[in-house]
């Protein structure tokens, strides 16, 4: 996608995809905030509100989490990430452009003047700089991006201000060949597993896996009717 340059972001966040998607369902379909602590082919028991039975169960999770509620699934390795944000009231003249290091000459994997492409993530009047560095965590990473950032965009970010650093160990799993693009999704009539690790570690990867689950529930709930195509 970087190299093609069909890149997005939703405007105002990660989690405004998944809003929007259960904003189109009849209300209350959907409960946030419930942890589920076992399943099994006809009931899922949760932290807050007890058990709730059902005809099938989808577990969407992470593969880790995914392994401690369906025992013997498969916990691959992952890559960490690490996400710096600054801010600065001066942005760097690059628009919405994402900038790659190809000569590798800093921490900085990718980086790009977010409030740019969608200035409703930037603290008010001020601009909003996102820098991805891949690897574990590192003392002193705010001083190494922010060193690489002065060199690749050209500009001094000594007065740039640190809004959030952000760590995930386990941000996405590790895909080491030969990977398997097609994992499966049905455990057993009534069980189903979707999400990155069914797949491409990926956005698309997740949904293109969540929708290989529901085909398979959709059969074996003999509903007969098709999914949508668009
Ligand atoms: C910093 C960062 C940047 C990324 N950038 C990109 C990118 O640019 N492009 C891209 O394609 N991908 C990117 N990814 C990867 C992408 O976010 C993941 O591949 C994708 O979110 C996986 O979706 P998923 O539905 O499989 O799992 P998740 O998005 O992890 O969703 C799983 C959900 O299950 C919930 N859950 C877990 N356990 C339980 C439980 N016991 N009970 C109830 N709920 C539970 C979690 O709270 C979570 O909400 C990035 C990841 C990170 C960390």
């Amino acid at each position: 996608a970087f190299a093609s340059g069909r890149l997005c972001l939703p405007e105002g966040g990660a989690d405004v995809l998944p809003e929007l998607l259960a904003a189109s369902l009849p209300a209350g379909t959907v409960h946030t905030g419930v942890r589920v602590t076992s399943v099994a082919t006809n009931a899922v028991t949760t932290a807050e509100h007890g058990v709730i039975r059902c005809r099938a169960v989808l577990v969407a999770t992470g593969a880790r989490s995914a392994a401690e509620l369906l025992p013997g699934l498969r916990v691959p390795d992952f890559h960490p990430v690490t996400v710096v944000h600054h801010t600065t009231d001066e942005p760097p003249a690059t628009g919405g452009h994402l900038l790659l290091d190809s000569e590798r000459g800093g921490p900085v994997a990718h980086t790009a003047v977010i409030s740019a492409v969608d200035p409703s993530r930037a603290p008010a009047g001020r601009a909003l700089v996102s820098s991805t560095v891949l690897g574990p965590d590192r003392a002193g990473v705010d001083d190494a991006v922010r060193r690489h950032l002065a060199r690749l965009y050209g500009v001094s970010t000594a007065r740039w201000e640190t809004l959030a650093v952000h760590h995930t160990a386990e941000a996405v799993p590790a895909m080491r060949p030969p990977h398997d693009l097609r994992r499966p999704v049905r455990l057993l009539a009534g069980l189903y597993v979707c999400g990155d690790h069914r797949d491409t570690s990926t956005l698309q990867g997740a949904l293109h896996s969540a929708r290989r689950a529901a085909a398979a529930i959709l059969g074996d709930l003999g509903t007969g009717r098709p999914m949508h195509t668009s």
